[in-house]
């Protein structure tokens, strides 16, 4: 039946089939993968921009597949998306997290903040907040030391719960960034309704700020907005030196991005700290 609505087709179309094909194909992976400890966590600096100083690090997950070779996160994220093994590997991203804080900390970054990225399905998920409480008694690590990445999507998907759940652990001491601000179509009212910390300019509009003047205006008015809204400010993406000094001359608080320092693999984590954040590098 030709109108019995046009989603029937979708069943059967062969795109559908692959997508599905591949998903299923990647779970068993990635239960696998983690088993043989495939996955890792890179951790990207972000630095205050009036001074250098070293704030925090963003971790990033990443896969070393024993035939594929490294596959990048927007290759295979995107796709768990609704899927439980996100929320299992979910769980391995943030339990790692707590593991490398613990050693920032012990190794003398005493205020360090990891941001975690949290998709939509792993923020919904009713035993999040349980798990982070267990994982901080277990590190004995305060919340204070995480912020939790969540992006627009996410917080549109279900906007009640999302801002019950953020309450919830804004309460206990994490803090919250909206990341990729500005790709979404989240209505600035939100931001009102929600203890949000931070806001991190996408690098889509970073890149070209200074060749593309729509791209130019977008970001300084959101720094002011955002400013205004007593909320801090980072921009990710950030590869040049004249990409930072337009950044810090209008105010922008955090810097991320090639120019300071690609992600850090966890296995030259202990050198790059050492040699380049203890010894005042920057
Ligand atoms: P994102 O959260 O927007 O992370 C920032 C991405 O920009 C990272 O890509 C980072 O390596 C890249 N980046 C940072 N500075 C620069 C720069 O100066 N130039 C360029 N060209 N790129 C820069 P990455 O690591 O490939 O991650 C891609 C996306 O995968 C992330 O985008 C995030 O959405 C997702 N992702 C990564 N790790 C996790 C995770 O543990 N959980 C979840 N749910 N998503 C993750
Ligand atoms: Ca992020
Ligand atoms: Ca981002
Ligand atoms: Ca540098």
């Amino acid at each position: 039946a030709k109108n019995n609505g046009g989603s029937q087709y979708h069943v059967y179309h062969p795109d559908m089939f692959k997508r599905v094909a591949k998903r299923v194909e990647l779970e068993g992976e990635v239960r696998q993968a983690l088993l043989k400890k495939q996955f890792s966590i890179a951790m990207q600096p972000q630095l205050a921009a009036k001074d250098k100083k070293l704030i925090g690090f963003e971790a990033l997950l990443r896969w070393e597949h024993p035939d594929r070779g490294m596959i990048p996160p927007d290759e295979f994220i995107p796709i768990l998306e609704n899927s439980e093994y996100m929320i299992e590997l979910g769980y391995w991203v943030m339990r790692r997290c707590f593991e490398l804080t613990a050693e920032f900390i012990e190794q003398g970054l005493v205020d360090v903040r990891v941001a975690i990225n949290l998709s939509a399905m792993q923020f919904l998920d009713p035993h999040l907040s349980d798990y982070l409480r267990q994982l901080m008694r277990r590190f004995n690590i305060p919340a204070k030391h995480f912020e939790l990445e969540l992006t627009e999507q996410t917080l549109v998907s279900d906007i009640d719960k999302a801002i019950n759940v953020m309450y919830s652990l804004k309460n206990i001491g994490f803090s919250f960034a909206i990341d990729d601000f500005g790709t979404g179509y989240s209505s600035l009212a939100y931001l009102k309704k929600m203890p949000v910390d931070v806001i991190k300019i996408d690098k889509s509009f970073v890149f070209g700020m200074l060749e593309n003047h729509s791209d130019y205006q977008i970001i300084m008015s959101t720094i002011a907005m955002v400013k205004n809204l007593g909320l801090i400010v980072v921009a990710e993406g950030v590869e040049s030196g004249a990409q930072l000094r337009s950044l810090t001359m209008n105010d922008c608080d955090i810097i991320q991005g090639y120019y300071f320092s690609k992600p850090v693999p966890e296995k030259e984590l202990n050198e790059f700290i050492s040699e380049k954040i203890l010894d005042g590098y920057w």
